[in-house]
């Protein structure tokens, strides 16, 4: 479904991504970990069409689409939930969603209503908080509301920047089981995080980044039972 080969991206002098090549199967959940600055970041802004491709090419579906905008991205399928959630705080969860929708505005506002009932109903406490400015959500609930966002341009791809991040253990456990329940249902996970653990549980396969390159790959149950000890020790070489 996703075919990333040799991508590279930089920065400047310097290079945050270098050859990468990785791929992602049709209703696939992948995993991407590594340390700070490994590149994981990098990785999904380009992916989204969010920072420019230095090199390389990206195939989604049989289609190049290595320099296509990012809004033309959404509507090829490709989601993404940035680092930070990054709601839009002084709207409300409601308007919140319906931006995520914002590419099929030619659709009938009756599928586009029906969609959003279906997240508030895989997240019922953002139906509770529907009409509450999204500043004011706790931290997993704004993770909730922007995997929420991304779900209504009806992704078949969904890209996942440290879902994690600043949330309590059970809570991004909620979260997670909600992705599983998604990914049962044919959705397509590309998750970058630094819980190489959660990770390694929750997806199929895998890939370590170090200084921007792969460093190893496979399924996430030999990384976890096999590999974890050389998964940690890239962790610390990259420092
Ligand atoms: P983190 O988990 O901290 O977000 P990461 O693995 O996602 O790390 P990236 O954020 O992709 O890594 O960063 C890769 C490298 O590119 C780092 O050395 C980083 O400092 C650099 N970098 C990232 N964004 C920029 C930018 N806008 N300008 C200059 N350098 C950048």
């Amino acid at each position: 479904m996703l075919e990333v080969r040799d991508l590279k991206i930089s920065y400047g002098q310097i290079e945050a991504l270098k050859n990468v090549s990785i791929q992602v199967g049709r209703g696939e959940f992948v995993g991407v970990i590594g340390a700070n600055g490994a590149g994981k970041t990098s990785l999904l802004m380009a992916l989204s069409g969010a920072v420019r491709a230095g090199g390389g090419s990206v195939v989604f579906d049989g289609e190049e689409v290595t320099h296509l905008p990012q809004h033309l991205r959404v509507g090829r399928g490709i989601a993404i939930v940035p680092e930070g959630r990054q709601v839009l705080g002084p709207l409300t969860v409601m308007e919140n969603l319906e931006l995520g929708a914002y590419q099929r505005r030619a659709e009938a506002r009756a599928v586009i209503a029906r969609d959003r009932d279906m997240i508030l109903d895989l997240f019922p406490i953002l139906r509770q908080r529907a009409r509450q400015l999204a500043a004011t959500l706790s931290g997993g609930e704004q993770q909730m509301l922007a995997i929420g966002r991304a779900l209504m341009s009806r992704p078949r791809l969904l890209l996942l920047d440290e879902p994690s991040f600043g949330l309590a253990p059970m809570v991004f456990a909620e979260i997670l089981a909600t992705l599983r329940r998604l990914h049962a249902e044919g959705l397509a996970c590309l998750m970058v995080e630094q819980d190489a653990h959660v990770t390694l549980e929750t997806t199929s396969r895998s890939y370590v980044f170090r200084t921007g390159q792969v460093i190893m790959e496979g399924s996430s149950s030999e990384l976890r039972e096999g590999g974890l000890v050389l998964v940690e020790e890239s962790y610390l070489g990259s420092g």
